[in-house]
C-alpha cells in the first residue's frame, strides 16, 4: 500500500509517496526536524562539528591562473574538497547523525552506490558512537572494494544486496525495508536532497552552509559582486546548498550542471532537467523530474562519474527549473575529463570528476564574460578517489 501525501511540496514537486509502513517513522522524523531546526543548542552543536571536525568554513579561493587562462570574469572556487572525507557529503551526514542522536537512535543506516555516501555515514557513526549498516548492491561491492574496506575500517557493517540488478536501486529498497522494521532504534541517512519529505528540505538546510559562507566571503573578496554561480547536479545537494542562499538574487545567473555522459541517446547520460525527454514522475518517495524511456519507465542512466549517475533529481531543483531560477545544462565525459586535467595543471588542485563537470561549464560561459564580472564554482569534492579511473580512460598504466 502506497500512501500519497502533499506535505513538503516545492510547487508541484516533492511530497511523500511511500509504503504505508514507513509513514510512522517519517512522521517521527518530520516532528523531530521541525523541533531541532530552530533549536539554538542543536544549531550550536552542529556549528561546532562543522568547524572542529569537518573543517568549516571552507576557503573561497581566487583561481588566478585559471582566470588568466580564460581571460574573462574572475573565477573563485568554493573549496568543499578540503573538508574531512574530501567532499560536501559530510555536511549532511553530520547534521543527520546529530539529529538521530537527539532522537535517541542507536543506529544509522544508509544506501550507497559508489560508496562515497556510505563512507560519510560510517564516518559520522564512528564519531557519534552509533552502530552503522550500509546497504550496497553485490555488484557495487565487487566494483568498489576500496570504499567497502574504508567502511569496515570505520566500524560499519556492509550489507550485500543481491536482489534485482544488485546495484543502488535495490540497495535503496532494502534499506527502506530494514528501516520500516527497525523504527525504534534506527535512523536512515539519505545522501542527497532527494527522497520523501522531510529529506529534501533537511538535506538542503544542512548543505546551505555552503552558500551562506559564499555570501560572507564574496563580500570580503569583491565587496559583494557576484554574477555567476556553477555547481554540478547528481541528486542535487551541493548545488542546492550553493544556490539556496541566492535564490532571490535574480541578477546572479545560476547554472546546475548535469552529466551528459557519452551522448544524447536514452541511457547514455544522466541528464534529468537538461534533457528534453525527461518528464516528472515518482521515484524514491517523491515527485520530481525523471529520466524515462518512451513508455515512462525509469531508465538506467550513465556517466563517467558515479556521483552524478542518478536518474532523478531533488524536487526543489525541478521547481527551480520550471521557474527559471537556475538554468540546467549538460557536460559530457570528455569535457569533464579535459576540465579535470586543466585544473590539475593550472592550479595544482585535483578535483572530483563530479566537480569537473561544473568546472567544464566555464569553457562555455567564459567567452561571454567581462573582466569586472565574478563567477563562483563549487568544487564539491577532491579527485583522489578518481585518479585510477582517469588513468584508465587516458590509457595510462599505473
Ligand atoms: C555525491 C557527490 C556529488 C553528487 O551529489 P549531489 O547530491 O548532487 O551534490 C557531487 N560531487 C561529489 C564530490 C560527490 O561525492
Amino acid at each position: 500500500m502506497t500512501v500519497e501525501n502533499k506535505k513538503g511540496r516545492f510547487g508541484k514537486f516533492g511530497g511523500q509517496y511511500v509504503p504505508e509502513i514507513v509513514m510512522p517513522v517519517l512522521n517521527q522524523l518530520e516532528e523531530a526536524y521541525e523541533k531541532y531546526r530552530r533549536d539554538p543548542e542543536f544549531l550550536k552543536d552542529l556549528r561546532k562539528y562543522y568547524v572542529e571536525y569537518a573543517g568549516r568554513p571552507t576557503l573561497l579561493y581566487y583561481a588566478d591562473k585559471l582566470t588568466k587562462y580564460y581571460g574573462g570574469a574572475k573565477i573563485y572556487l568554493k573549496r568543499e574538497d578540503l573538508l574531512h572525507t574530501g567532499a560536501h557529503k559530510i555536511n549532511n551526514a553530520l547534521g543527520q547523525a546529530l539529529l538521530a542522536q537527539r532522537m535517541g537512535k542507536k543506529q544509522v543506516i544508509a544506501e550507497t552506490g559508489a560508496g562515497q555516501h556510505g563512507v560519510a555515514t560510517a564516518t559520522v557513526a564512528a564519531l557519534f558512537g552509533m552502530k552503522c549498516k550500509v546497504f550496497m548492491g553485490a555488484v557495487d561491492i565487487e566494483r568498489q572494494k576500496l570504499n567497502v574496506f574504508r567502511m569496515k575500517l570505520l566500524g560499519a557493517e556492509v550489507v550485500p544486496v543481491t536482489t534485482g540488478t544488485g546495484t543502488l536501486k535495490d540497495a535503496t529498497s532494502e534499506a527502506i525495508r530494514y528501516w520500516a522494521a527497525h523504527i525504534d532504534d534506527t535512523h536512515y541517512i539519505i545522501g542527497s536532497a532527494v527522497g520523501p519529505h522531510p529529506y529534501p528540505t533537511m538535506v538542503r538546510d544542512f548543505q546551505s552552509v555552503i552558500g551562506q559562507e559564499i555570501r560572507q566571503q564574496i563580500q570580503q573578496e569583491t565587496g559583494g559582486r557576484l554574477d555567476y554561480m556553477i555547481a554540478c547536479v547528481g541528486g542535487g545537494s551541493n548545488a542546492i546548498g550553493t544556490f539556496y542562499e541566492f535564490k532571490d538574487d535574480a541578477q546572479i545567473k545560476k547554472f546546475g550542471v548535469e552529466a551528459a555522459g557519452r551522448g544524447p541517446a536514452i541511457g547514455d547520460n544522466a541528464q534529468t532537467l537538461s534533457n528534453p525527454n525527461s518528464r516528472p514522475g515518482v521515484l524514491h518517495g517523491a515527485y520530481s523530474y525523471l529520466a524515462q524511456d518512451e513508455d515512462g519507465q525509469v531508465i538506467e542512466v550513465y556517466s563517467i562519474s558515479a556521483g552524478l549517475d542518478y536518474p532523478g533529481v531533488g524536487p526543489e531543483h525541478s521547481m527551480f527549473h520550471e521557474q527559471g531560477v537556475v538554468e540546467y545544462v549538460g557536460i559530457n565525459d570528455k569535457e569533464a575529463l579535459d576540465a579535470f586535467q586543466l585544473l590539475c595543471r593550472t592550479e595544482g588542485i585535483i578535483p572530483a570528476v563530479e566537480s569537473s563537470h561544473a568546472l567544464a561549464y566555464l569553457e562555455k560561459l567564459m567567452p561571454s564574460t567581462k573582466p569586472e564580472e565574478v563567477v563562483v564554482v563549487t568544487l564539491s569534492g577532491r579527485g583522489d578517489k578518481d585518479v585510477q579511473q582517469v588513468a584508465k580512460v587516458l590509457g595510462e598504466e599505473i
